[in-house]
């Protein structure tokens, strides 16, 4: 028996990364799962690579999460395709750093138009199918850039606003049998972060390197270190949490 037997996943941004790895994870324990990312091949072809228990099926959808409609389109499609959804996870993101001084309007919206309307267009499709069989999970991705961090005015205030959110998710729908919560990672080595050391003149390994020392545990983070609290803050096991957000972050926002 796995934690998600006959349940139907959402994962957006999960053609790669710790979207991806989440994917890979919640297949694992039984679940369908609905690869959703901007580009409709790359996510049927992480969908095709998803080992899946026998039974349930993957789907790849192209979709940009910041578009209203698309991201209805998009659930619905599940719906229909998978005959269901209980699992969304708001994990689609991008950044556009620099400091506030050169941040353009464009690198604002971007950024809000992805983390926080793109939570906010999947959670409102999402939650009508949820509120109607009375049960869903729902899980966001933050940061501990929330937290403040340089050169990411709109990044951190999205990862924060993300937490907002899904406070007021855990009050409105915990009724209804739905859990909202939230996890903010730390440094997880992906593309996004392989971008960021591109960005900053550096090389991977030192980049990476630099961030293990930044942190109690000295390692940076894997796509799978975030899967597996994601399994457990979307499974039944955790369903008198709600609202929350769990730091993986290797202790590096300890103090
Ligand atoms: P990633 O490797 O860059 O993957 C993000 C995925 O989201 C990409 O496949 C990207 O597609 C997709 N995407 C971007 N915009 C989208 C849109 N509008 N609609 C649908 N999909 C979209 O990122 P990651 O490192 O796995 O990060 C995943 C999440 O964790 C993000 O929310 C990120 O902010 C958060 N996070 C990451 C870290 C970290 O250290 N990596 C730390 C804290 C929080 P394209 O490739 O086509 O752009």
């Amino acid at each position: 028996m796995g934690r998600f037997d006959g349940r139907v996943a959402v994962i957006t941004g999960a053609a790669r990364g710790i979207g991806f790895g989440t994917a890979q994870r919640f297949a694992s324990e039984g679940a369908s799962i609905a690869v959703v990312d901007l580009d409709e091949s790359a996510a049927q072809e992480a969908a095709a690579k998803l080992e899946l228990v026998d039974g349930a099926r993957a789907i790849g959808i192209g979709c940009d999460v910041s578009d209203t409609a698309a991201s209805e389109a998009t659930v619905e499609r599940v719906v229909a395709e998978l005959g269901g959804i209980h699992v969304l996870v708001n994990n689609a993101g991008i950044t556009r750093d620099n400091l506030l001084f050169k941040m353009t309007e464009l690198d604002w919206d971007l950024v809000m138009g992805v983390h926080l309307k793109g939570a906010f267009n999947m959670t409102k499709a999402a939650q009508k199918h949820f509120v109607q069989q009375k049960y869903g999970k729902i899980l966001n991705l933050s940061s501990v850039s929330a937290l403040g961090n340089r050169g990411q005015a709109n990044y951190s205030a999205a990862k924060m606003g993300i937490q907002g959110f899904t406070r007021t998710l855990g009050i409105e729908l915990g009724p209804f049998g739905i859990n909202a919560n939230a996890i903010g990672p730390g440094f997880i080595a992906t593309e996004m972060t392989d971008a960021t050391a591109a960005r900053v003149g550096m090389s991977v390994e030192d980049f990476r390197a630099a961030a293990a020392e930044s942190n109690p545990v000295r390692r940076v983070g894997f796509p799978e270190d975030i899967a597996a609290a994601a399994a457990f803050l979307c499974s039944d096991e955790a369903s008198y949490i709600t609202g929350q957000t769990l730091y993986v972050d290797g202790g590096a926002k300890l103090g």
